[in-house]
This record gives structure tokens, C-alpha cells and sequence, in this order.
């Protein structure tokens, strides 16, 4: 099975991304966690992607198609994969499209007040990159913020995705694939619910 998940920055697709990668033995693509690493090693490419990500700005097509490809190239063949963060654009959706087949999309509807209240107090572990937040998983360990988990990025991020779903969203349903949509309306809702209510539907639809 290849899936896309989509969600606002914050809508938890990380997190249900790497529970589903160990449910049903699947690879994730994370573009996100691939640009940070990118940027760690201060090569020319590094830098070039920094300027767009601390500004909450999208990366240029060509950069992260070769992104793509090179990761997507990585992974054993019959082996699935969950795409996170990928596609953000049209040109993104196409490409893709001509390299492999996506069964469905997992789609995170999540409000705005949600977004912003888990992103301003979200922090990472500054060894091993894991997810914490001070408010609901206390991180014991020294962390950090992402740097664009600011106030001001993260207006620029929302923005940025609301203006880019419906796009998306319009181009699979023309393509009739598939949607497992999680409607998310409480900050409280543990993630283990999501994740077992996708794999119900995943089911439904003889994904798994
Ligand atoms: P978010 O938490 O906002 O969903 P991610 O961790 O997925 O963010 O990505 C962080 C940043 O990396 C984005 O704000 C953007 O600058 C860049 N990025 C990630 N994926 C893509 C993509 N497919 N196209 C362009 N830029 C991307």
C-alpha cells in the first residue's frame, strides 16, 4: 500500500506517520524530517533549503522532487510507503504520480486553534529528534523548539497550507483515489484512537 498523509502542520501526521510505519511494516517519507537533516550538514544544498524553511516557505519543486526521488529509490521493492509532507504542489502531485501509485489518502482535519496551540508548545530532543510537548509529554531531556514553531512561522505555515490543500485535495478526488479522513476536535484525543481508527478503514478498504 502507498499512502499520502495530509494534514496542517501540527495535525499530528507525524506522529500517526511512524505508529502506522510499525503496524503495518511500511516505510515513511517524511520531507520534513529529510529537509532537517539536509540543513544539519551546512552543504550548499543545506543552506539553500534553510532559507525557505525558517521562513515557513515552500521549497522549490525541482529541489524536493530530487528529494523525493532519491529517498523513494531507497526503499525495497513490494515494500509500501506513507508519504509525509509530499505533495505540497501540483507539479509535486504529478510527478509522483508518474513514478508510483498512490491507494489512498490519509487526510487529518484538524481546526485552527488546535494547530497553533500544539505547535507553540511542541519541543524536540536535541540528540534523537523525538516529538515532545510541554504542556501534554513533558520532555525530560534537553530540548529545543523548532525554529519554525514560532508565532510568526507558524501563521506563515497554516496560511501556506490552507491556500495549498484544496489543490491537492481536488486533484486525488479527481483521480477517485481513495480518503480516510480523521476529523480531529479535541486536544486531547490520543493519538492510539486515530491511528486504530485508520487502520479500521484501511481495512474497510482492503488496503491492509
Ligand atoms: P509542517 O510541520 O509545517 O507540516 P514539515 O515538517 O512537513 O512541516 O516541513 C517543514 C518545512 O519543510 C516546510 O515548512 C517547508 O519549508 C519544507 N517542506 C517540507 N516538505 C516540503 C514540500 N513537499 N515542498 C516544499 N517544501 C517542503
Amino acid at each position: 500500500m502507498n499512502a499520502i498523509i495530509f494534514g496542517a502542520p501540527g495535525s499530528g501526521k507525524g506522529t500517526y506517520a511512524s505508529r502506522l510505519k510499525t503496524k503495518l511494516e511500511i516505510e515513511v517519507i517524511s520531507m520534513g524530517d529529510i529537509f532537517r537533516d539536509i540543513m544539519k550538514k551546512e552543504t550548499d544544498f543545506g543552506k539553500k533549503v534553510k532559507k525557505y524553511v525558517e521562513k515557513g516557505q515552500l521549497v522549490p519543486d525541482e529541489m524536493v522532487i530530487s528529494v523525493l526521488k532519491k529517498n523513494l529509490t531507497q526503499i525495497p521493492s513490494g515494500k509500501g510507503v506513507i508519504l509525509d509532507g509530499y505533495p505540497r504542489t501540483i507539479p509535486q502531485a504529478e510527478t509522483l504520480q508518474e513514478i508510483a501509485n498512490i491507494d489512498v489518502i490519509l487526510l487529518q482535519n484538524v481546526p485552527d486553534w488546535i494547530i497553533i496551540e500544539r505547535l507553540s508548545s511542541r519541543r524536540i530532543c536535541i540528540n534523537c529528534s523525538e516529538v515532545y510537548n510541554i504542556r501534554f509529554l513533558k520532555p525530560k531531556i534537553e530540548n529545543v523548539q523548532r525554529p519554525d514553531d514560532t508565532a510568526e512561522v507558524i501563521k506563515e505555515r497554516i496560511q501556506l497550507y490552507q491556500k495549498m490543500t484544496s489543490p491537492i485535495i481536488d486533484y486525488y478526488k479527481e483521480k477517485n483515489t481513495p480518503f480516510v479522513i480523521s476529523e480531529i476536535t479535541s486536544l486531547n484525543t490520543p493519538p492510539e484512537q486515530i491511528v486504530e481508527k485508520i487502520l479500521e478503514e484501511l481495512k474497510i478498504l482492503n488496503l491492509t
